[in-house]
């Protein structure tokens, strides 16, 4: 079951055991673990440090970012926590991505074609007004 909402514990120590649906906050190791919310019950622990994860607490509430993206499980499960409230990510499946990827593409290419059409219109034009001047 997808866990929805966490509850922030601040423990001392890491338990041996980690409860669904409780985020732990250990300052003394400065990391955060917590079961992964899809359900797996793979273990994850984001450590606290500015190249990764930092920790907003007004009392009540734990806010994590970045999100946390279990690419190494098998679940692949992909969420924030903002509030103690799990916010799922879209999971992009390998054609989303590649889709994304394909319009990168065409709009770069459009980017060039257009480049080009200008180009060949301006020629176009200054021929023509070369050739009205030969004319008169
Ligand atoms: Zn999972």
């Amino acid at each position: 079951m997808k866990t929805e909402r966490l509850i922030p514990k601040f423990v001392d120590s890491v338990p041996d055991e980690l409860e669904d649906g409780v985020l732990y906050i250990s300052m003394e190791y400065g990391t955060v673990l917590h079961k992964c919310c899809c359900g797996c019950g793979s273990e994850v622990n984001t450590p606290l440090s500015p190249a990764s994860w930092s920790l907003k607490y007004d009392g009540k509430h734990i806010t994590l970012s970045p999100s946390i993206g279990n690419w190494s499980f098998q679940c692949q499960s992909h969420y924030w926590i903002k509030k103690n409230k799990v916010v799922w990510a879209e999971k992009w499946t390998a054609s989303e991505i590649f889709q994304v990827r394909e319009q990168d593409v065409e709009d770069l290419e459009e980017h060039y074609d257009k480049k080009r059409v200008g180009k060949k219109k301006k020629t176009k034009r200054l021929r023509k007004f070369k050739f009205l001047n030969w004319l008169y």
